[in-house]
């Protein structure tokens, strides 16, 4: 039997072990605050910052929205930022990206306070995070870690391949699963879209972690027998729905479970994970930023 794994059941368990942590921060004084910039009119990132705004709610963390016209100046952005820096409710930041192509993108991920950015896109966290000493692990990859330990899956020793070389995703799962430290220790192919031969890469990895944007990339066919196989893609392909579009992973979820061993569904896999490691590393920054020690 392939065990589909739940996404959203783990991140609940995620969310209700921040409880602790937020309640020792609020008897404090402290009540963690994320603060959400949106500089866009997409209506996909419109919804991925309400959802991490309700998220926030639910758990008693402080949420802070401010929106910026997409045909604003950069300096509007940046100024922003600058304010939030220095705002001592605020204990994260996180810029929804994509920005406006007039605004540098890698600019805006500068601006951001290395101990607020709890994205973990700074340059200094990166270089942080590839030395083995995170202090905020990216959402995405971090998510995929505690489904993996949840789901009893020895990355240690396993054979892995990460299809996906982005700075979000692909690069630091990559590292994640390369270091000497829990849920690491794995060896670890990572192909992209010039690999040769991304099916025989497949075919002998332990664990298949898909995060290359192409709608069912990996089917069933390129998998190794009982292999755990973690699914990031969210694309919207036309479909006779009410919304004319339906969400599918870059697996083929049904030849795939057919030969995984465990198997995380698109929506309800990798997404929820996503979303609460956000809160997670918020927790952690109000922490840090209050020197109060909580419990994670
Ligand atoms: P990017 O577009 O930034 O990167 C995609 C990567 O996949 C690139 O490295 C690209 O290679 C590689 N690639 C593209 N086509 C192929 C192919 N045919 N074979 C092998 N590799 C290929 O995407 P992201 O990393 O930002 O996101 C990946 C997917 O995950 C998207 O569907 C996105 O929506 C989703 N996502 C989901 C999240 C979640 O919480 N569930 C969070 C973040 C993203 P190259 O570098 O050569 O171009």
């Amino acid at each position: 039997m392939t065990d589909i794994i739940d996404g959203n059941e783990v991140a609940a368990e995620v969310r209700a072990g921040l409880a602790d942590g937020i309640e020792t921060l609020k008897a404090e004084g402290t009540t963690p605050g994320l603060a959400t910039v949106l500089m866009s009119d997409d209506p996909a990132s419109e919804t991925y910052v309400s959802m991490k705004q309700r998220d926030c709610e639910e758990v008693g963390i402080n949420g802070i929205h401010v929106e910026i016209d997409a045909g604003a100046s950069a300096e509007k952005l940046f100024d922003t930022i600058d304010d939030l820096n220095a705002d001592e409710d605020v204990h994260g930041i996180l810029v929804q990206m994509p920005v406006p192509k007039h605004v540098d993108k890698r600019r805006v991920l500068r601006a951001i306070k290395p101990v607020k950015d709890v994205d973990g896109f700074h340059p200094e966290n990166v270089g942080r995070m590839v030395a083995g000493n995170a202090l905020y692990k990216p959402c995405t990859p971090h998510g995929i870690q505690k489904l993996l330990e949840a789901y009893d899956v020895e990355t240690e020793g396993a054979e892995a391949v990460v299809v996906g070389r982005s700075d979000i995703v692909g690069k630091p799962m990559t590292n994640l699963l390369i270091q000497k430290a829990p849920m690491g220790n794995a060896t670890t192919t990572v192909c992209h879209s010039r690999t040769q031969d991304l099916e025989g890469h497949l075919r002998e990895a332990d664990i298949v972690v898909a995060a290359a944007g192409v709608p069912e990339l990996v089917t069933g066919d390129m998998l190794k027998e009982g292999s755990t196989v973690i699914d990031v893609g969210i694309n919207r392909v036309d479909a006779d729905t009410e919304k004319g579009y339906e969400l599918v992973g870059d697996v083929e979820f049904e030849s795939a479970k057919e030969v995984a061993g465990k198997i995380t569904p698109v929506p309800g896999g990798v997404g929820p994970m996503t979303r609460a490691m956000l809160l997670y590393n918020t927790v952690k920054a109000a922490g840090i930023q209050s020197d109060v020690t909580v419990n994670l």
